[in-house]
């Protein structure tokens, strides 16, 4: 069993490594980006509160981020372990997570630093292309085969809203004011990995399966 959290600000390529590493050990991916993604493309509830967070840049409120996580990590799929990604993002959400682990038995293994600088991170996040299915290209750095077509299935890919560059900006202030700070607070749990993420997505695949392997 493999618990994992893929940590690090947006654009450091948790959902890309998320992706491969998933199928490479065979653990379910849980991106609270794409569950939030699908409840607006669906238009349910809980899609129509997020979208006014996610649209400007802010992180939607804790208690509902705590029931969404509780809920998906309750889920016999989550049996052989998890791989988080991008939960949790605040104080509240980490001592909610220790706590619902515990109760099902299955603490984090490990946190994975995914460590890029902001410049590096802007160009990232301006040049993304992603696709409903959760994966997710780069004009650049990372192309599909097929200029706008998803590799995986086939689909159209699209520029996600909150890609612009204002809206970016916002999202790193956010980050460093109430994601950051849970750096520290795995250090002191003793579970955090830091992994240089400015490699190719190939070396920071390697880089992170150095860890994972560990706790096959
Ligand atoms: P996150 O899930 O952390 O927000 P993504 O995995 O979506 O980030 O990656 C952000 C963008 O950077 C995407 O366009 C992706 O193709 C690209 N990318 C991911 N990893 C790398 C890398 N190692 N080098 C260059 N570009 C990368
Ligand atoms: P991501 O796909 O991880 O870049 O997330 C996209 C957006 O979804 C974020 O900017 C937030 O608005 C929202 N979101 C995703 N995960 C969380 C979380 N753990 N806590 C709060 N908001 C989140």
């Amino acid at each position: 069993m493999m618990n994992i959290a893929l940590f690090g600000p947006p654009g450091a390529g948790k959902g890309t490594q998320a992706k491969e590493l998933s199928k490479y050990y065979n653990i379910p991916h849980i991106s609270t980006g794409d569950i939030l993604r699908y409840n607006v493309r669906e238009g349910t509830e809980l899609g129509l509160e997020a979208k006014v967070y996610m649209d400007k840049g802010e992180l939607v409120p804790d208690d509902v981020l705590i029931g969404l996580i509780r809920n998906r990590l309750t889920e016999s799929d989550c049996d052989i372990g998890y791989l988080l990604d991008g939960y949790p993002r605040t104080i509240p959400q980490a001592d909610a997570l220790t706590d619902i682990l515990d109760r099902i038995n299955k603490p984090l293994d490990a946190v994975i630093n995914i460590e890029v600088n902001d410049e590096e991170l802007v160009k990232r996040l301006s040049g993304r292309r992603s696709c409903a299915c959760g994966e997710s290209y780069h004009i650049m750095f990372n192309p599909p085969e097929k200029e706008g077509i998803c590799n995986a299935c086939g689909a159209k890919l699209y520029q996600r809203d909150d890609d612009r560059e204002d809206v970016i900006r916002q999202r790193l202030a956010v980050y460093n004011e109430k994601t950051k700070p849970l750096i520290e607070y795995y250090e002191d749990a003793d579970v955090l990995v830091n992994v240089n993420g400015a490699d190719d997505v190939d070396a920071v695949f390697k880089a992170i399966c150095n860890t994972m392997d560990q706790f096959k």
